[in-house]
């Protein structure tokens, strides 16, 4: 540890104690590794003292998986480099500190597309989404992170290093399943098992042209109807509609982006679809157009008001509003912290025909529990839209987790997730008996323990 300098000037260290969900964390020091020894060495002093250590991204995480307890704080943030972008077999690898959406745009002007796309895509690290398993709009078409990570390397607490690739192989019994892939153990771990410290992930062509749109309803069930029938239309042989995005904002969230922008929202409209569809050269875009506004003419959408974006400006713009909303309810949630309450949002996610009743079941709830509304948002294509409350006060939030509770309960009942990618963290920890049965979760506690003996990473986190 001669030339690693470790950071306990108190100043410096307070501003890195909370993730973007404003949990409260603490700690002893904060360092910065410049390279893959200079992890080695760090993790090997801090087993041998039994330090805890909380690797960092760019902490916009909203579970508080990043905000430590105690110890010190491994920061990512100099181990920024793309080290190969693979043409010929499409991949590129890098180390964890790069900013994704640098990431992206480095590969994007070679030619080649990773096709991740967290909305907090400019505000999180390459190497956090890995660990969180990140996911986003485009998830719908694409996938999350995970099917994109080849390999990995990762420093355990030991100090050892783990080389770890998805299996090419087409048959293979050795092995319980969970193991045969030993890169999926460590994407979403949430740095409890080891330090990410460099990730080769695969690329595809880049999408030769796509356009965005916006579709407004009169009523949230509305919408709803519309997305099990672009999931219905999915299914045909040839399907004419194939967005790679299909996002919901109800009335809350239209009128969040109405407050906080210019774009004109229909007066009756009470919920809105944002989708995106790519095409290639073979197709017109008035073709592919022609096609959506026919689909759309068959539901309840107000198709008068429906907005198309069909150049580059106009499709940011949207992506802009859809960033907008969980921003502002990020602000808004801060601002009631220090009386105990804040934003309280939810990350599960159910099979799209259980849609419809889940919704009915959490409106029901907070009806009867007399707490505000939520607003909600988000990837609805893929059953997951995120509710989020403004909680003011602690018996606000106390009010509004009751209610959270019990629909992650009805969630799992109905084949759904507690956490569709957020992680668990240390603000979802509660709710992960509702989706595993114990022996399974000591299950995954041994393999933590085993990979890392003295328990000293990330602690707090999921378990
Ligand atoms: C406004 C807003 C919008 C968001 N939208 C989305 C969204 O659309 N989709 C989505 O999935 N998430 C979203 N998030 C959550 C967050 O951006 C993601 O979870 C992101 O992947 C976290 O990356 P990070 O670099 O900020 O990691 P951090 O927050 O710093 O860390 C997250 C976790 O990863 C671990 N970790 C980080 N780097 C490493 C590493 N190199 N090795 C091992 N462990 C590591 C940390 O220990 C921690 O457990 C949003 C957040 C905000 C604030």
């Amino acid at each position: 540890m001669a030339n690693i300098e470790l950071i306990t000037d108190k100043d410096i260290l307070k501003g890195y104690f909370s993730d973007a969900s404003n949990y409260p964390g603490h700690a002893e020091a904060l360092i910065r590794p410049k390279s893959l020894q200079d992890v080695i060495e760090i993790v090997k002093e801090a087993n041998s003292k039994k330090i805890p250590i909380t690797t960092i991204g760019n902490r916009s995480s909203l579970t508080g998986s990043a905000s430590p307890e105690g110890g010190w704080i491994l920061d990512t943030s100099q181990m920024a480099k793309i080290t190969e972008i693979n043409h010929k077999e499409k991949f590129a690898v890098s180390e964890p500190g790069i900013m994704l959406s640098d990431f992206k745009k480095t590969v994007f002007d070679e030619g080649l597309f990773y096709a991740p796309d967290p909305t907090s895509e400019k505000e999180c690290f390459f190497g956090g989404s890995i660990a969180t398993n990140a996911s986003g709009s485009r998830t719908f078409k694409y996938g999350s992170t995970r099917k994109y990570v080849r390999a990995l390397e990762v420093v355990l607490s030991t100090g050892k290093v783990l080389n770890v690739r998805r299996p090419q192989i087409e048959k293979n019994t050795f092995g319980y399943l969970p193991f045969q892939n030993m890169v999926d153990i460590f994407v979403g771990s949430e740095g409890t098992l080891g330090v990410i410290t460099k990730a080769e992930v695969g690329l595809i062509e880049k999408p030769e042209n796509f356009f965005g749109g916006m579709v407004f309803f009169g009523s949230l069930n509305d919408a709803l109807d519309f997305v099990v029938a672009v999931r219905e239309e999915l299914k045909k042989v040839t399907p004419l509609i194939m967005p790679r995005a299909v996002e919901l904002f109800d009335h809350h969230g239209l009128s969040i982006i109405k407050n906080d922008s210019s774009f004109k929202i229909p007066e009756s409209s009470k919920a809105a679809i944002f989708f995106e569809q790519e095409y290639d050269s073979n197709v017109s875009f008035e073709n592919i157009l022609d096609q959506w506004l026919s689909f759309m003419g068959k539901s309840r959408s107000l198709s008068d008001d429906t907005v198309i974006a069909g150049n580059i400006k106009q499709q940011e713009e949207l992506r802009r509003l859809r960033h907008m909303v969980p921003s502002h309810l990020f602000e808004e949630g801060a601002r009631f912290v220090n009386d105990g309450g804040g934003k309280v949002s939810t990350d599960w996610s159910v099979p799209v025909n259980k849609i419809h009743e889940i919704i009915n079941y959490a409106h029901n709830l907070a009806l009867e529990a007399k707490i505000e509304e939520p607003v909600i948002y988000g990837h609805i294509g893929n059953g997951h839209p995120h509710y989020n409350f403004i909680a003011k006060n602690s018996s606000e939030k106390k009010q509004i987790l009751d209610v959270v509770h019990k629909t992650c309960k009805k969630v799992v009942s109905l084949g759904g997730t507690i956490a569709a990618e957020h992680g668990i963290g240390k603000i979802k920890k509660d709710f992960v008996k509702y989706q595993y049965p114990e022996p399974i979760i000591d299950a995954m506690k041994a393999l933590k323990m085993s990979l890392d003996p003295s328990g000293i990473m990330a602690p707090g986190n999921i378990f």
